[in-house]
């Protein structure tokens, strides 16, 4: 395959529906091995008969090429374009509503292939989210890796939002706290009086004098 037609399957993988996440890896990185070092993923040759191969040839180009970006977006060229994604929001906002707004960045939860999908970190309220879009929810985590947001705002911190100004607080909740609490001090406290055998007028006659 030459190198211009390698180029071509990068754009063309990275432009289907679906893969906008992905970030098209320099042909130069893939020439060199040992930025492939390790990574040997091939379909099963024991399947070679399966009418299926086409796909599994595909799945495993998936995760080849996912595998290789994991790693491409670590060092400062990838991480340049994937800064350049973050700021155009190709990976969605935060639905947080205090956030207003923030990119996001993809992530994995794991470095594995197979063990989770791709999840969004908000660099705002730092927590992760499942992206919006089902069409998202295929794409495997680990070709992100753990890491790359944190690696992102380290070599770029500038970049990194300052945590929301403001934050929920369930104000009704409270309110009915505060007008239920005196109530349930004298429901409690009647209760009380019964079990040893007072009642309001005795006590008051005790703890008035005493308070004076
Ligand atoms: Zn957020």
């Amino acid at each position: 395959m030459s190198s211009s037609e390698e180029v071509s399957w990068i754009s063309w993988f990275c432009g289907l529906r679906g893969y906008e996440f992905f970030c098209e890896v320099d042909e130069d990185y893939i020439q060199v091995k040992f930025n492939l070092t390790g990574l040997n993923v091939q379909p099963d040759e024991e399947r070679e008969d399966n009418p299926n191969q086409s796909d599994l040839i595909e799945q495993a180009a998936e995760m080849l090429y996912g595998l290789i970006q994991a790693r491409y977006i670590l060092p400062n060229r990838g991480i340049a374009q994937m800064l350049e994604k973050y700021q155009q929001a190709d990976f969605g906002y935060c639905p947080h509503v205090y956030c207003e707004n923030q990119p996001m960045l993809p992530v994995g939860l794991s470095d594995i292939p197979g063990e989770a999908m791709v999840k969004l970190y908000c660099p705002k309220c730092m927590d992760v989210y499942t992206p919006e879009s089902l069409r998202h929810h295929h794409t495997d985590g680990a070709y992100f890796g753990t890491g790359f947001p944190h690696m992102l705002f380290m070599v770029h911190p500038e970049y990194r939002p300052k945590r929301p100004a403001s934050r929920f607080v369930p104000r009704s909740s409270l309110k009915w706290l505060n007008l239920l609490t005196p109530s349930l001090f004298s429901c409690s406290f009647g209760i009380y009086l019964r079990l040893i055998g007072g009642d309001w007028a005795q006590w008051l006659t005790l703890v008035i004098p005493a308070l004076w």
